[in-house]
């Protein structure tokens, strides 16, 4: 299961690059699903970083379009010039959405995205005449940034910790996720809720947590399509971010879809809401976005928002120095003309359907496999101490660090961990999240290495 690259794609320097001790090693280089270290170790990549390589690594044609963008120039500040990768990548966007997303500002994380997207709801409200709309509401088990305000209505305990109390301490709202796996009751018959009742408490969870805070007060609520690195690719239950939609659009909030690591493809559709029958409000893009060939993301904007501005020219008070960078939007570009050139979102289905039954097939008897879920090519596997009760381990043992260890050390493949969510008592998870041009054969060697 160990490759060695040839000596030309070596660079050693060291005679243990830190492979065997489970360190981060050193880097040579990257070319398609594999990593390659300095003493020529070569290890599959089945997590693209953090969801980022999403068409692999090394590609040629992302680096000529990038190179070029940067012969011609490779920076303008968005206030000064308009620059024509830029103005294509909106384009492109607006056209993704069919016109129903309609302004787009391009950015360089997910967490600015988030961060902008948390602003620009806020001013929407003042513009509209409806200031005390000061109020969020999010998930727990949820995780939407790094920054203060992100990182306040986003729900993953283990990174909120060192800074408690958040900002707004008390004026957030929270809701339980929908997850099913931990939280189906169990009906006086006997029988497991069904989707439709489980979405019918969740919801009602979510009306509860509008009065609360009063309704009137509520400016947005933001949730992920599939929860990514807080819960490990946990899709929402059929019809629940439809019924979600309905109840802030009953009370005149936001619906905030933070689709930073499950959107532009990783579900099997450009957006995840495609897949929900529903067009949220604003939306967060990033990590396939740009594929990790440079720091892309982007706040779209619906017509709700769009049109008011547009109508009564108004501006969002907000601005990043590297805002509509040509050279992200460059590759940006190039990188989504791939995805679409190539038809990636059919393979992305396809193989996505594969991974998730071979990984059942292989894993999911387990005694120590809690849950396999996810969808298109997002899939995250729980670990359990107690396969019926769903126990979780001592987060203190750290398992899912322990098989990210032995998968690099042993197997040569790299996966995502979720350590840091088994303090919240939940098991611990990695995720699976490989390139959209993965093959058939190669999703079986990764199982395999799983
Ligand atoms: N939102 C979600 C859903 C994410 O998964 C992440 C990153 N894991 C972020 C926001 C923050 O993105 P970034 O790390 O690029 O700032």
């Amino acid at each position: 299961t160990s490759g060695r690259a040839s000596s030309s794609e070596t660079a050693s320097t060291t005679p243990n690059d830190g492979v065997e001790d489970g360190l981060r090693p050193f880097l040579a280089k990257a070319k398609g699903h594999y990593w390659y270290t300095t003493t020529g170790t070569k290890i599959l990549d089945a997590c693209g970083g953090a969801g980022v390589a999403c068409i692999g690594h090394g590609r040629k044609d992302v680096m000529k379009a990038v190179a070029s963008q940067m012969r011609r120039y490779s920076y303008t500040s968005y206030a000064h010039f308009r620059a024509q990768p830029v103005v294509e990548l909106e384009e492109f966007l607006v056209e993704s959405t069919g016109g129903k997303m309609q302004r787009v500002y391009l950015l360089c994380s997910g967490s600015e995205a988030v961060e902008s997207s948390l602003k620009l709801a806020r001013e929407y409200f003042l513009w509209v005449g409806q200031p005390q709309r000061v109020n969020f509401i999010a998930r727990w088990e949820s995780y939407h940034g790094a920054s203060l305000g992100a990182l306040s209505v986003g729900g993953h305990v283990a990174r909120r910790a060192p800074f408690e109390p958040l900002l707004q301490q008390g004026r957030f709202g929270r809701i339980s996720p929908c997850n099913p796996y931990r939280q189906r009751l169990t009906n006086p018959d006997g029988t497991v809720e069904s989707d439709d009742q489980f979405v019918e408490r969740k919801v009602a969870e979510l009306e509860q947590e509008f009065q609360r805070l009063g309704p009137d007060t509520v400016c947005a609520v933001i949730l992920e399509p599939v929860v990514g690195a807080a819960l490990g690719c946990a899709p929402a239950v059929p019809g629940y971010l439809r019924a979600a939609k309905q109840v802030c659009d009953r009370h005149g909030a936001l619906l905030i879809l933070d689709e930073v690591m499950s959107g532009m493809g990783r579900t099997g559709s450009l957006h995840a809401w495609e897949q929900e029958g529903i067009v949220p409000d604003l939306q967060t893009i990033a990590k396939g976005f740009g594929g990790g060939y440079q720091p892309a993301s982007a706040l779209l904007v619906g017509h709700k928002i769009a049109g008011t501005m547009k109508k009564e020219g108004k501006v969002f008070t907000h601005g990043h120095t590297y805002q509509n960078h040509p050279v992200v939007a460059a590759a940006a570009l190039k990188v989504q003309s791939i995805i679409r050139d190539d038809n990636l979102l059919e393979n992305v289905r396809a193989q996505g359907e594969l991974l998730g039954r071979l990984l059942k097939e292989r894993i999911g008897e387990h005694p120590n496999v809690g849950d396999i879920r996810g969808r298109g090519l997002f899939w995250g596997i729980e670990f359990v101490r107690d396969k019926t009760t769903k126990q979780p381990f001592d987060p203190t043992l750290q398992i899912a660090l322990q098989v990210y260890k032995t998968a690099m050390q042993e197997m040569r493949v790299l996966v995502y961990t979720g350590q840091g969510c088994a303090g919240n008592g939940k098991g611990d998870h990695i995720m699976i999240m490989p390139a959209y041009n993965i093959s058939g054969k190669l999703v079986r060697e990764l199982v395999e290495r799983v």
